[in-house]
């Protein structure tokens, strides 16, 4: 715990303010470029939304969009076939069944398609201030090799930090660990020499080359 506590403190200190780099204004663009962002990088989904957004405002209009289109929109961000017609269903679901609004309930996020735990924890923490902690590749790398969780399912690791941490420290530690593992803690090549977290990481006292 007391280990827990001094790597959330480096965290902090190396990355003071911190946001998602998801460019979205409200809970509708929130959810959209969440799917989007599936296997893809936020640069990437940042590119497509604003054409996108400006086309289909709602999930009224999105429920209504013409799948080539839409298709045709996306292409650049990968999985481009499954994500507009998740985008689609999805919005279909939420008009017939919520008011064309995405709500807080995490076990109805589950059922809607394109969303899975990480991104329903995106959308709960990110979009409605509820303490989740979303596990994507890069919070799972990073927590791995600084022995915050053993586990390499997403839920086990996601169960493990959240039983080191506050729910108030969730989110933000969340987004410390992305931009951590996106900038610093690269799956590769991880900066290791400018590393503040050398003395608690596993990776690098037992895999790392001396540099
Ligand atoms: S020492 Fe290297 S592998 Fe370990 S957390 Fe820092 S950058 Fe990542």
């Amino acid at each position: 715990m007391a280990k827990a506590n001094e790597i959330l403190a480096i965290l902090k200190e190396m990355l003071p303010e911190v946001r998602t780099e998801l460019a979205y204004e409200n809970l509708y663009q929130l959810t959209v470029a969440v799917v989007l962002s599936a296997q893809a990088t936020d640069v990437a989904v940042n590119k497509a939304t604003p054409a996108l957004f400006a086309r289909y405002p709602d999930f009224t209009a999105l429920a209504q969009a013409d799948y080539d289109e839409l298709r045709e929109m996306i292409k650049t961000i990968g999985l481009a076939p499954t994500k507009a017609r998740n985008l689609i269903n999805l919005s279909r679901k939420l008009v017939s069944e919520k008011g064309g609004m995405i709500v807080p309930d995490p076990e109805y996020l589950l059922t809607l398609p394109g969303i899975g735990r990480k991104s329903a924890n995106v959308i709960l923490s990110e979009g409605f201030g509820i303490p989740r902690l979303a596990v994507d590749t890069h919070v799972a790398r990073v927590a791995n090799r600084l022995g915050l969780a053993a586990a390499t399912a997403p839920a086990r690791i996601e169960a493990e930090i959240c039983a080191l941490y506050p729910p108030a420290e969730w989110h933000q530690l969340h987004l410390r660990l992305v931009l951590f593992g996106r900038y610093h803690c690269l799956a590769r090549k991880p900066r290791c020499h400018e590393c503040k977290l050398t003395a608690y990481c596993q990776y690098y006292t037992n895999i790392a080359p001396v540099e």
